[in-house]
C-alpha cells in the first residue's frame, strides 16, 4: 500500500520507510508532484497536522500522514508551541530561536517544558492522531552539536545531557517524535 509522509525531508522519510512494515511504499510529496508549499496556519500543534495531511488527501487522493511539533514552556504558558520553528522571527534561525527563549527564561522560576508531536494519519475516509510527549528542562547555556533546533538547550528528564549530546539513535528512542512514529507503526503493522 502506498502512504504519502507530507514531507520533503529525505531522512524523515528514509527513517520511516526502514520501520514500517514491507507492504507500506512511503512516498514523499516530491514522488507524487506536489511542490507547493503546503499551509500551516492553525493554532495548535494537532491543527498543523490535520491541514498539511488534509490537504494532501483532498488534492492528491493518496492516504496519508504528516506531523507537527512544538517546544512547550511552562513559565512561558505553552510558547513557543505550534510557533516553535519562527519563534524569533520568519528567518526561522534555530540559533536565533534559542537565544532568544534563553533570555525570556532568565529570570524564570520554572524552566520546565516538553516537546510534543502529532503525527496525523488519514487513511479509508478515517483521521487518526497519535501523540508523542517528552518532558525535561530548558538548560541555562546551550551544550552539545548533534541534532537541530532547540536540541542543544533540551534535558529530557531521567537525563544528564541535552538532546544535542545524544546520538541520533539515543535521541530516537526517546523523542517525542520517536513515540509518535512508534505509535503510528504500531498500528500499520495491525493493519
Ligand atoms: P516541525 O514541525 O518538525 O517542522 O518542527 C517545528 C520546529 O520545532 C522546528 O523548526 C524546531 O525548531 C522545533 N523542533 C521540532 N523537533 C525538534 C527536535 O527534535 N529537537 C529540537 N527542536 C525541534
Amino acid at each position: 500500500m502506498q502512504l504519502v509522509f507530507a514531507s520533503n525531508n529525505k531522512n524523515k522519510i528514509q527513517e520511516i520507510q526502514a520501520l514500517v512494515p514491507s507492504d507500506f511504499k512511503i512516498l514523499s510529496l516530491e514522488d507524487i508532484g506536489c511542490f507547493e508549499e503546503i499551509p500551516e496556519t492553525a493554532e495548535t500543534i494537532e491543527g498543523n497536522a490535520i491541514l498539511k495531511a488534509n490537504y494532501v488527501t483532498k488534492n492528491y487522493g493518496y492516504p496519508c500522514f504528516a506531523d507537527d511539533t512544538g517546544l512547550e514552556v511552562d513559565a512561558l504558558n505553552g510558547a513557543p508551541g505550534v510557533y516553535s520553528a519562527r519563534y524569533a522571527g520568519e528567518q526561522k534561525s534555530d540559533e536565533d530561536n534559542m537565544n532568544k527563549l534563553l533570555l525570556e527564561l532568565r529570570t524564570a522560576n520554572s524552566r520546565k517544558a516538553n516537546f510534543k508531536t502529532v503525527i496525523c494519519l488519514n487513511n479509508n475516509g478515517l483521521q487518526y492522531l497519535f501523540t508523542g510527549i517528552i518532558n525535561g528542562t530548558i538548560t541555562t547555556e546551550k551544550i552539545g552539536t548533534n541534532g537541530f533546533g532547540y536540541d542543544p538547550i533540551f534535558m529530557a528528564d531521567g537525563t544528564d545531557k541535552t538532546f544535542a549530546e545524544l546520538s541520533m539513535h539515543e535521541k530516537a528512542s526517546i523523542s517525542h517524535r520517536g513515540i509518535a512514529i512508534g505509535q503510528l507503526i504500531d498500528f500499520l503493522s495491525k493493519k
